[in-house]
């Protein structure tokens, strides 16, 4: 009957019981067998209770039996015998009585005869009582019989009481030995067999008792005993079938605590404890979710949902992929978007970016032009990269031009229509043909950074990292340590581009461009050495020797021509440096020329970069009396919004706009509108890089008021430039 308890199932996914014997066993006594932990003690402890109640009861039922026994012994069956004994004493003593009566004189016998009668009344007494108790017992028999002898002594009695009466003693004795005492005889043997039997019936009855009670001190006993192996099983399994799955759940609730939160707490046919295991499941699905949601914020970006850059660091990212490329893309002008049209605008860009980006280089893996899995990952701000595979630098040129194709379409944005504009910096490990094996992500990411810092510097849409760059980029840190000498040493020159008014024709004025005469390198163009000389901090040295330069010739041209202007290129360097404003004011305090003849160009793009703190310096800058010009104009993206806050009097078109402008209607649209938007804002619009008569009379056509460019002149230099100043017509001093 005993079920062997399998309780402790291991805690599996989904594990079932397995259907071995035992196991059906365990089933059928899971049938009847309750559910719930409270049911199962009840029901343990409820049978415990009846089999005690069992065990009281029969108990108690055995004493009263035995009490009755006892009872029934001692009022009845033991008075019995003492009265047959009493009869057999009155028997054997009434005989000498008569003896004595016999033998007393006649004044005597009185007491005799009291002594006679009195033993005869007893024995009477003893054998009405006796007839009485044993009415309808097996010794009625023996009583009659006894009875009867008791009618032949007392006749016998009788007749020897006349013959003493009488005195005739002889005759007495002769009865007496002929009647009485045969009869008193005969009373006595079937007495003394009354006795006999009496005495046999109370052994046995004793005997019954005796059996009796073994008989129930065994039940007793027994049930007792059924009692203790009962409540020990129930106690063992109850303590099972509660211990068993309350461990399961610990094993759970440790494994869960170790991280595992695949496994399943299974069920157990207990309900408080599924409901625990339950609990324990839900808690389970709760805290893997929770710490999905952590790792995912962990390693991905909250706005677009893409790998963060933690998330590219990966050692699994870079070994899934194999990436062979890194594309550093980056969104141009977010800065300043972010600041004029806000920064809803601006996360609107970077999620459709992302989103582009990602989908044009899930296409081209799909179309297998690179690598299977390519990931798209945001650094910061508008910065994202892509890593993938490629077999040559073509095939990363080509997905290029698929995500700017992607990129083509504006972005609609609270009622603003606004470009997306990628500036790329490309990276590989070399040509996969011959070979050469993936570098990691961190030195491809490293490079890719650099390609892009020169594809921004050249303003061009992208740049490939290569080893020249990398030679370039010492080879200017090299040429930076030569810059301070260069200013001490005059190997600076300033030279002169005019700038001619496109209604008269006359020369308004010139802008100063700096030209470096290297002692051992030669000529190096401002485009090599500026942007670095900015990088590095050293600009300051460069804007400052050109502004004194330019003020000196200022100073010069004064006397004949004083409506004549020098715009000098100020870098935004110059512009964070503290106090630049208070410098330049000085300088043209001590050169005596008036401030509204010395220029300041500012490009677009150098504003862009901080455009709140641009507007604060510009406007120090102008309360010096000095004009400014937006520089390089159409490239850097400023809105309408912004522009209106610049204290700026001039716009200069970039070069790139004017170039071809004449076959290029979409432009020509784009040059009218930038015209009219300046003129709006009561702008001077110039027009750089006019090369050809054609250009001249288009941007003439489309309303800009002046232009500059290698047509009209190309920067002056000594001798040429007093040759051209020398020609212009003289003005009257204004
Ligand atoms: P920028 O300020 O836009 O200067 C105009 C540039 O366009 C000059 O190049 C000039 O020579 C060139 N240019 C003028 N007309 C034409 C044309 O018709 N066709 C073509 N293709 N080019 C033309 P440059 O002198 O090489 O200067 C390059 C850039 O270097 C300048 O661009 C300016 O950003 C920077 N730079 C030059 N001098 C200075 C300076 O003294 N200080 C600072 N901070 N930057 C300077
Ligand atoms: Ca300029
Ligand atoms: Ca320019």
């Amino acid at each position: 009957m005993e079920p062997t308890p399998t309780h402790h199932t291991p805690v599996t996914p989904s594990t079932t019981m397995p259907a071995d014997l035992p196991g059906m066993a365990e089933q059928a006594w899971q049938r009847w067998w309750p559910q719930r932990i409270g049911w199962r003690l009840a029901l343990g402890f409820g049978v415990l209770v009846v089999l005690m109640l069992v065990a009281l009861a029969q108990a108690t039922y055995q004493i009263r039996n035995i009490t009755g026994v006892t009872q029934r012994f001692a009022t009845g069956d033991m008075q019995r015998l003492l009265r047959v004994q009493a009869l057999s004493m009155q028997t054997e003593g009434v005989g000498n009585a008569l003896i004595r009566l016999i033998n007393a004189p006649r004044d005597s016998r009185v007491a005799e005869y009291a002594d006679v009668d009195e033993r005869n009344r007893r024995i009477d007494g003893a054998i009405e009582s006796l007839v009485q108790d044993m009415r309808g017992s097996d010794q009625e028999e023996n009583l009659k019989r006894l009875v009867e002898c008791r009618a032949v002594y007392a006749a016998a009695f009788i007749a020897t009481a006349d013959e003493i009466e009488a005195d005739n003693s002889s005759q007495a004795w002769r009865l007496l030995n002929d009647r009485v005492n045969p009869a008193l005889k005969t009373m006595l043997v079937e007495s003394n067999a009354l006795l006999q039997s009496e005495r046999q019936r109370i052994e046995s009855q004793l005997d019954d008792a005796q059996r009796q009670f073994e008989r129930a001190a065994l039940w007793v006993a027994g049930l007792s005993l059924l009692a203790v192996v009962l409540a020990t099983w129930l106690g063992v399994r109850t303590t099972r079938s509660v211990v068993g799955p309350l461990a399961q759940l610990e094993v759970a609730a440790q494994r869960i605590a170790e991280g595992d939160y695949s496994s399943r707490v299974s069920t157990t046919r207990t309900q408080e404890v599924d409901r625990v295991g339950q609990a324990l499941n839900t808690m389970t699905d709760a805290v893997a979710q929770r710490e999905r949601d952590i790792e995912h914020l962990a390693f991905h970006d909250p706005l677009t949902g893409l790998p963060n850059r933690t998330a590219l660091f990966q050692p699994q990212q870079a070994s899934a992929t194999e990436p062979h490329c890194l594309a550093l893309m980056d969104l141009a002008r977010l800065k300043a978007i972010n600041e004029t049209l806000g920064y809803t605008t601006g996360d609107t860009l970077i999620q459709q970016t992302a989103q582009r980006a990602s989908l044009a280089l899930q296409q081209a893996a799909a179309d297998g032009l690179i690598g299977p899995d390519p990931i798209v990952a945001r650094l910061s701000g508008g910065t994202f990269a892509a890593i993938f595979s490629a077999p040559n630098r073509a095939t990363v040129e080509a997905l290029r031009e698929r995500i700017e194709q992607a990129m083509g379409a504006p972005v609609q944005c609270s009622g603003h229509s606004v470009d997306l504009s990628l500036t790329y910096g490309l990276a590989d490990s070399g040509d996969r043909a011959q070979g050469s094996k993936a570098l990691p992500v961190d030195t491809l990411l490293r490079n890719a950074e650099v390609a892009l810092h020169s594809a921004k510097r050249a303003a061009v849409g992208f740049a490939w990292h290569s080893e020249a760059q990398e030679a370039a980029r010492l080879s200017h840190l090299s040429l930076l340590s030569d810059l301070r000498q260069a200013v001490a040493t005059s190997q600076l020159q300033m030279w002169l581009q005019p700038k001619f008014s496109l209604a008269t024709g006359r020369a308004v004025g010139t802008e100063a461009l700096v030209r470096w005469q290297h002692p051992t390198r030669g000529f190096v163009s401002p485009a090599e050495f500026v942007p670095f000389a900015e990088q590095a901090g050293y600009i300051t040295l460069v804007t400052e020797w050109m502004l004194q330069q330019a003020l000196r010739t200022l100073a010069v041209w004064a006397p004949t021509h004083p409506e004549l202007s020098i715009a000098v290129n100020v870098s935004t360097r110059d512009l964070q440096h503290k106090g630049f404003a208070e410098r330049v004011a000085r300088m043209i305090e001590a050169s005596g020329v008036p401030a509204k003849r010395l220029r300041l160009e500012i490009t677009e793009s150098g504003l862009m970069d901080d455009p709140t703190h641009s507007v604060a310096l510009l406007y120090e800058l102008r309360e010096i009396g000095t004009p400014l010009s937006i520089d390089d104009f159409g490239t850097g993206y400023s809105s309408l919004a912004y522009l209106q806050k610049l204290p700026v009097s001039e716009l200069k078109i970039d070069r790139s706009f004017v170039d071809k402008l004449d076959q290029s209607p979409g432009t020509q649209k784009l040059v009218r509108a930038m015209t009219e938007m300046g003129h709006g804002l009561d702008l001077m619009v110039t027009a750089e890089g006019v090369e050809t008569e054609a250009e001249r009379e288009t941007i003439t056509r489309l309303g800009c008021d002046v232009m500059q460019g290698y047509l009209a002149s190309k920067p002056l230099h000594g001798d040429k430039l007093q040759a051209w100043f020398d020609a212009l017509p003289v003005h009257a001093a204004s």
